[in-house]
């Protein structure tokens, strides 16, 4: 087969507007496709992935491949199209998995801290059994006896108020960064949404996404990249502080969105306000100087470069939905991706 010919294959695969299904059909034929219909349905299916708004855009990509890899290797047996199959319920499922994943982390930590705390009450419980025993054995004074106990029965019950908020919080944050998780992003995006539908105010979310992350695990290890993911949420956070108290009214909310990925909430931003904060949240991460220290915290490298890229999705009447919001900052994102790193994009419904 000519490069061309593959060429045209990509084309036609890529492009499906540009080409028929009759002409398709007619090229995998010439490429050697079966005609059993099998290899057919699949092509024809993955051909119009880039209009599937459900996956994203990394998804596509990887699809896109997929096909691409089925194409240059022309090899349409049984085997392949059951490796391919498998690929593909890999791609899909993909976030899904990880989603999952996070939820059974958060959940195990949640029931690991629910333990330890319950234990540890558990022991004040039995020494406040013990306390009221000796208050009865020793004071003669009923009603100061009764004192006593109703005051240590208020220490426990207040031990115990703190622990519930203790958790309830827990919920809400992340483990390792401390700014809130993606589930509670969402119950807050929804009500911060409502709100400014019902204020006419506008709505801004930035999406954040560390470059090249991979790499920085793979040099540095995993316990370094811990620290760079740290090291980013402090950033955000403290130049949410900054800005918020000195320029702006409007409400701050950062959380991680997941893995490498930060997301932020600001209540009666605009656009331009939103793209402005996220470029100061950008240079605030490139010009970080990040160190890298050993346990007994001598320094073992600095000067370490991070860089981030932003995606800005803007609401003015606050009717856009959670997921909405999420799709075109993402979008937004993807371009920053696209035009070399380390730079913020608006989104915009032209693409
Ligand atoms: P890009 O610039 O396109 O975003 O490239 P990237 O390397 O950042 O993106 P990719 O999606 O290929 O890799 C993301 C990496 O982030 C892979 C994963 O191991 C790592 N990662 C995700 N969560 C954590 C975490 O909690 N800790 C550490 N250390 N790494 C994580
Ligand atoms: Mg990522
Ligand atoms: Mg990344």
């Amino acid at each position: 087969m000519y490069e061309s010919e593959i060429e045209e294959g990509y084309d036609m695969l890529l492009a499906p507007e540009k080409t028929s299904v009759e002409h398709v059909l007619r090229r995998l034929k010439k490429i050697g496709v079966p005609e059993d219909g099998r290899w057919q349905t699949l092509i024809l299916y993955l051909r119009y992935i880039s209009d599937y708004s459900y996956l994203t855009n990394n998804q596509k990509e990887k699809i896109q491949a997929l096909l691409i890899g089925v194409i240059k290797k022309k090899k349409f047996d049984a085997q392949e199209y059951d490796r391919i199959i498998k690929e593909l319920g890999n791609i899909f499922f993909e976030p899904y998995k990880e989603k999952i994943n996070e939820s059974l982390k958060e959940t195990t930590e949640l029931i690991k801290k629910f333990a330890e705390i319950s234990i540890l009450r558990r022991k004040h419980i039995e020494s406040l059994e013990q306390h009221t025993i000796s208050i009865i054995e020793k004071t003669d004074d009923i009603e100061v006896s009764i004192e006593k106990i109703k005051r240590a029965f208020k220490k426990v019950i207040s031990l115990i108020d703190s622990d519930v908020k203790k958790l309830y919080e827990e919920v809400q944050l992340d483990g390792l960064t401390s700014l809130y998780n993606r589930k509670f992003l969402d119950i807050y995006l929804h009500k911060i949404l409502k709100k400014c539908h019902k204020n006419r105010i506008p709505c801004c979310i930035l999406m954040f996404d560390i470059d090249d992350f991979k790499n920085i695990n793979d040099k540095y290890g995993h316990r370094i990249g811990d620290q760079a993911l740290i090291m980013v949420a402090k950033i955000i956070k403290s130049k949410g502080e900054k800005y918020l108290t000195k320029a702006t009214k409007g409400n701050f909310f950062a959380a991680r969105y997941g893995g490498e990925e930060f997301c932020i909430v600001l209540e009666d931003f605009d656009q331009s306000k939103g793209y402005e904060f996220a470029e100061l949240i950008r240079s605030g991460v490139e010009k970080y100087n990040f160190i890298i220290r050993d346990s007994e915290g001598n320094v073992v490298e600095s000067g370490i470069k991070i860089t981030i890229s932003g995606g800005v999705s803007t609401t003015y009447d606050g009717l856009k939905s959670c997921d909405k919001m999420i799709e075109e900052a993402d979008k937004a994102l993807y371009i920053a991706k696209k035009k070399g790193k380390n730079r913020v994009e608006v989104f915009s419904a032209d693409g």
